[in-house]
Parts: structure tokens; sequence; C-alpha cells
């Protein structure tokens, strides 16, 4: 244990042995929190003497809890039992399962999710609600928000009821007294009432709580600038005039307060607990000192923040890195050569963290490193091509070329108004019929189709358009993004607020795009699918082999899951304009403040070098447009970090799409084709549109329909100037 305490500087010290009054521990990345909660928990174990069971620590993701585990086993490995470190969310389920019955619940009551939600919110709004089509205004995610919060001010059903006014409010808050009793039927609950249910069993059950707060003899918080006031709620029902209180955070990495995290929470710590002791740690060990200069620099730009003074004795270490790229597919070659020098220099794959903003941006990645053996893992990501979307979509196009029945059914699952009872008698009468379930919606009498159901008319019409529609431009991108929007299954995905899912689509478009031109289009005979195929060879290839025995991997992971965590080399990519910070969080300078937290997360995950790319040219369908500097690198002090320029040029000439960059400098180019900016043109499939950007071969135009801005080459057989 000395040897331990002998580690840390004079705070940490103080931090780990001051147990007899609450104690906040504000304090800048890497400068040992993490570590002075799990030397804590060996110092009360150790020195004085207390249950490993009776230490509660809390932190806010499943991996970074993992990782506190590990750290805590390291240092004490042979513990007579467990202390108990988790989320938030699995400590409540775990005071739930021992109490149930007193906030009447079953045993084996089951935690149901945001999906689970909205399959039950659906089905009681087609059941009770068909008379009131206002409802249908309303998304199931908005729907859940509400009651979320109804149920996180501790509103019940009744009293939601009695404050609500208007029709459709008081409509809301009868689905929320329906939504809890269907709750209660299948024994379950939501992730809200897990937090909510305990708070009750607190507040209404002193007995309860009493045992709960004898349960344990000392509590700690991890990344507590992400508290919300019902968790801060139940931490001071267990440790109010207990004096067993530490709590540890960051200010400058609150990246959570859409779910509610309020900053307020750790800097008043001292209002809620008047004898509380603040200790500062001003010593990072994590970063060199280049690092730090850059992350420390760079979130001084947020306004609303306290300064901190933070040193490091580490080693300087070399200037991050900051690499202009020509495109994704450009930046994932980057980075994958960037790793291949390290590897050489020494380093393991292990050592490697890729960070980006959002999941989508992965996919480029994983075909990269696939391609040039690069073990890697995703964290909290599916793979991009198992993604259910890419799935439902590649469906559509494997319907086109190959008309199977397995992809026919998967089209028909996704798309609106369709459900099992209509595919099922379809399937029947095909098989009545013996044709293919393709032929028998496409070609056969539409009066076939009819009699199943009424709403197959539209799909019919879909695939049937969709082979001219690919005839016409031998564009896979083009015709995928018709049948997704003709179908409905666009619009399915945004009523149901699937942004996510959104992106994962554009993402989609992107790599479509890229193949689309770097097919060569002369070798396509008349009418053939071949390209579609081959682009479903491909994808099918992709990650088809299992690497999952490799220990020692990349780590892909999104900025928010490296939360808490720390690597040797971290890459942290597409910081581009609408991506990162992201489209939507643009406007409010409050948002803009999270998400320079959430690169100030990022950068300081590492421990040696920092790689930041951004792409400069192509257009993107993720950012709407072509994508440009993010607003945060022009932040970064150029004496701070050394710029590496263009990279390289793809030495494949159709993956270099820059030329659209060429664009501005000169408006009033006109194409080979005769087109002008400003042009009006007429689309056979995307219907009519403006000329907003120009080169010679490529335009992007704004359509007024719901495709928005595309890029389309000027030779497009299926455009006309209005
Ligand atoms: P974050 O804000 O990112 O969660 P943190 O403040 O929790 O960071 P830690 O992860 O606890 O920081 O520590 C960062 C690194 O510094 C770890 O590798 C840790 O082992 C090391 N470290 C912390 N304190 C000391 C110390 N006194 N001596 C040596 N190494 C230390
Ligand atoms: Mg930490």
């Amino acid at each position: 244990m000395n040897n331990l305490l002998l580690q840390l500087n004079e705070q940490q010290l103080a931090a780990v042995t001051i147990t007899d009054k609450p104690l906040r521990i504000v304090a800048g990345a890497g400068s040992g929190k993490t570590k002075v909660i799990t030397t804590k928990i060996a110092y009360l174990i150790e020195e004085l003497k207390m249950a490993p069971y009776k230490i509660l620590a809390v932190t806010f993701t499943n991996k970074a809890a993992r990782e506190m585990r590990d750290r805590v086993t390291k240092i004490i490995p042979d513990l007579k039992s467990n202390p108990h470190i988790s989320t938030f969310h699995a400590w409540c389920s775990r005071v739930l399962r021992e109490d149930f019955e007193l906030v009447g619940l079953n045993k084996n009551f089951l935690i149901i999710d945001q999906g689970d939600q909205i399959a039950i919110l659906r089905s009681l709004i087609n059941e009770h609600f068909s008379h009131l089509p206002e409802l249908k205004k309303y998304t199931e995610k908005k729907i859940i928000y509400r009651i979320g919060n109804w149920k996180n001010d501790l509103t019940s059903p009744l009293e939601a009821t009695e404050e609500c006014y208007s029709g459709i409010e008081r409509a809301i808050a009868t689905l929320y007294q329906k939504y809890e009793d269907y709750l209660k039927t299948i024994n379950s609950i939501d992730f809200n009432d897990l937090q909510v249910l305990v708070f009750k069993l607190f507040n209404e059950h002193p007995e309860a709580l009493e045992k709960w707060r004898n349960r344990y003899d000392y509590v700690m918080v991890d990344e507590f600038q992400d508290t919300n006031d019902l968790q801060f709620d139940l931490i001071k029902f267990l440790t109010r005039d207990k004096n067993n209180l530490t709590v540890v955070g960051d200010p400058d990495q609150t990246i959570y307060s859409w779910r509610g995290a309020k900053v307020d929470i750790i800097l008043n710590f001292t209002k809620s607990f008047s004898n509380g002791v603040s200790i500062t740690l001003n010593q990072n060990y994590r970063s060199t000192q280049k690092i730090l200069d850059l992350a420390n620099d760079f979130i001084n730009n947020n306004k609303n923040r306290e300064a901190k003074d933070i040193f490091t004795n580490n080693a300087t270490g070399d200037l991050p890195i900051i690499k202009e790229c020509e495109s994704r597919n450009d930046e994932a070659r980057y980075v994958t050569l960037k790793i291949k020098e390290l590897i050489k220099d020494g380093y393991e794959y292990k050592d490697i963290f890729v960070l980006y903003r959002l999941n989508a941006w992965s996919q480029e990645f994983e075909k990269e490193f696939q391609n040039n053996k690069i073990p890697f893992q995703l964290i909290g990501g599916i793979r991009f091509k198992d993604r259910k979307v890419i799935k439902e979509a590649n469906a559509f196009l494997r319907t086109l070329a190959t008309q199977d029945e397995q992809a026919v059914e998967r089209v028909l699952k996704s798309i609106p108004k369709v459900g099992d009872v209509t595919i099922k008698k379809l399937k029947e009468k095909a098989n009545d019929m013996n044709v293919s379930l393709y032929d028998l919606i496409v070609n056969e009498d539409e009066l076939h189709i009819n009699q199943v159901s009424k709403h197959l008319t539209t799909i019919r019409n879909v695939l049937s358009n969709s082979v001219n529609v690919y005839n016409e431009s031998k564009n896979i991108r083009m015709t995928l993004q018709y049948m997704l929007v003709e179908s409905g299954y666009i619009q399915k995905l945004k009523d149901t607020e699937k942004k996510e899912d959104l992106s994962y689509i554009d993402s989609l478009y992107d790599q479509l795009e890229n193949f689309d031109k770097s097919y060569q289009t002369e070798e396509l005979n008349e009418g053939s699918t071949d390209k579609i195929v081959s682009y479903l060879q491909e994808e099918a290839l992709l990650n088809s082999d299992a690497d999952d025995i490799e220990a020692q991997k990349v780590t892909l992971l999104t900025v928010h899951a490296a939360k808490g965590l720390e690597n040797k080399i971290v890459f942290v990519v597409g910081l581009n304009q609408d991506v990162f910070p992201g489209r939507l969080s643009s406007n409010s300078a409050r948002e803009i403040e999270e998400e320079r937290r959430t690169l100030y997360v990022a950068i300081t995950r590492a421990e040696e070098k920092v790689y930041i790319t951004y792409i400069k040219g192509e257009f993107s369908f993720i950012s709407q447009s072509e994508l440009a500097p993010s607003k945060f690198i022009k932040e970064f002090d150029q004496d701070l970090y050394q710029f590496e320029g263009k990279y390289q040029k793809s030495s494949n000439p159709f993956a270099n799409t820059s030329h659209l960059s060429s664009i501005k400098s000169n408006q009033h180019v006109k194409t080979s084709a005769g087109y002008e900016k400003n042009d009006v043109i007429e689309h056979m499939i995307f219907g009519d549109g403006v000329v907003i950007e120009i080169n010679d071969q490529t335009m992007k135009v704004a359509f007024s329909s719901s495709y928005g801005i595309m890029p389309i080459s000027v030779n497009d057989a299926t455009i006309s100037k209005k």
C-alpha cells in the first residue's frame, strides 16, 4: 500500500487519504482523477480495513466502469470480495433486483430499451388513438422524451393529465397512463424508471433507505461533471451526513448536457455539502507537453469556463500533426500509412485509437484497414455493413440486380404500411402462381397484388421504374436514392427520428458515389446490372473473415465512448465543418462549447502522438456539401501544431473528386455540356433544380424535391435545361 501512496503527488495523496469529509476533486484531463478513485479503493480496503463490497464507485459508461475494475484488480489482485464498480443505471438495477416489491415490481422484471418503447407506443397509438390523427405529428421519440420528462419530474400520469389542457397534450398524458399500464402487464420498466424508482424507494421507504445507506461505507463518483439532478439526489440520499463521499470531475469534459447533465452540480458542490472540501490536481501525467499545449490553448476558446493551471513533467514530445486530405478515402489511406510507419517504429496496434464524432465516419477506415490487413476493433458500434439500415438499403440494390427472394422480402419489411401478414400472403400467392416474389410484384397483373394489399402499388412502381432509372443513369447512388426516397423508406426514417440511420445512408451514398466514379462505365452492356453486382460482391467480401481472435488491434471508437480512456497514439479524424461540430449543433454558442469540450476530450486521450485530419473539397452526403475544414481547425494556434498539406493524389484517378474545389475561384465556368451556374434544370428522377456550383464534369444541383443538394454529372442523360 505504501508503495501505492508513494507514487502520488501531494494533492493526490490528500484526495486519497481524506475520508472524514465530503470531498470534491476538480481537475483537468489526465491529472489522475480516476487514479485517485482506484487508489482510494485500495486505501479504504487495505488501510482502513473496509470490506470491499461496502465500497460503491459509479461512473457513466460501461467501458469506463470496466477500465476502473481492471485498474483496481491490478493494484489489489487478491480481493476477498468485489467493490461495487458500475454505471449509474447498472447500480440502480442492482438496487431494484433486491427491493422490487416495495416499488410495485415483480421479481424478474425486465428492462426495455428505446426500440421496445417505440414499438409499444406505436401499437398503443394504433389501438387507442386512431381517432386523433394530430397525434401522428408527434414522433414516438418525442413522446418518449415527453414521458421521460414527466417521469424525471416525478409527475404521475394522473397529475400529467390534470396539468395538460390542450387536447393533444391530454392525449399524450393518457397515452402515458396506457404505456405505464402496459409496462406493468409485461412486468417491465424503461431506462428512466431505473433511476426514478430508486429515488421513490429511498424517498418513500425510510427503512429501505437506511439499509442502503448502511450497505455502503464509502461512495465515489467518477466523471461527476456529467451527473444530472436525479442522479445527484440518489448520491445525496446515500451519503448525506455520513461524510463518506468523494466525487471527481472536469467541467471541461461535460459532454452529456443533452442528457440533462449539469455542470453546476460539480461547481456548486459545497452548496449541497456545506462541510465539503475541494482539491485541485494540477499535474498531468498522461500527455506530452506539446499535446497538452494544444489541448489547453484550444479549450481556452470556451468563454464559459474557469481557467486551469496545468503542467506536466512528461517529455516535450512531437508537435501534433494536422493533415489535410482530399477525400474520405484519402483520409483513411493516410491513417493506414501512418499506422504502418508507427508499427515499423515499434508501436503496437493496440497502442492506437482512431476517434471520430459520428459512428458513421468509421466506414472508410473499416474498409481500408481490412484491405491492408490492419487488425481493428470497433467499440460501441456495429460494423458498417452489418447495420440494419445498410442491410436494408443494400437489399434494394440486390432486388434490382438479382431479384432474390430474401432481398425482396427485406425490402417489403422495410417500407411503410407493409407488414408480416401482407408478406406472408404475397409469398403464398407467388407459390400458388408458380412465379417469383419479384415477378408477382413487378411483372404480373397488378390485380394480384391489389388483392393482397392496396399499399403495394408504390413499391411495384418503384421497382419497375428503378430499372429505367439505372439504365438511363448507370449511376448506382442515384438509383438507390431514387428507390429509398420514392418507396417512403427515407420518410419512415425521418418520421421515427432515426437521425443516426439517416447519416449512415448519407455515408453509403458517399461510398456508392466513389464506386460509381471508379467503375469503367464503357465496359457496361446495355441493360446489364453487372456494375451493381460487382458492388454487392465487393461489399460482401469486406469484413467477411472472423478476426476476433486477435488481441492486438487498433481501436475505432467515437469520442464519447473514449471518455476516461487513454492511449499512446490518437488519430482524431473527420474534423470537418458540419461533421465536428455537427450540422445541427452549429447554432447556439452553448452547443458549440459542448462540441469544443468534445474535441478537448478527444485530444487529451493521447499520451505520445496526436494526428488530426480533415477533408477539403470532396462532396459528402453527410455534410450535404463539399467537405470543408471544421471551424475548430482555425482556432488551433499555428505554433502549436505541424501542418501537413494535402495528402498525395490518389493513384486511382476516379477516387479523387477534388475537382469541385476549383469551382469557387471561377463562378462563370461553362461546362463542356453548356451548363452554367444558376441554370434551372429538370432531372428525370429528382425533378426541378438549380445549378449552384459547376466545373467541367460535375455540378452541384439544389433540387426543390426532398432530394436536396446533389452532385450530378454534366453528361447525365437524364437532365435537360428548362
Ligand atoms: P480523465 O479526465 O481523462 O478521466 P484522469 O484525471 O482520470 O483523466 P487518470 O486516467 O487517472 O486521469 O490518469 C492519467 C494517467 O496518468 C494514467 O495513466 C495514470 O496511471 C497516470 N498517473 C496519474 N497520477 C500519477 C502519478 N502520481 N504518478 C504516475 N502516474 C500517474
Ligand atoms: Mg478519468
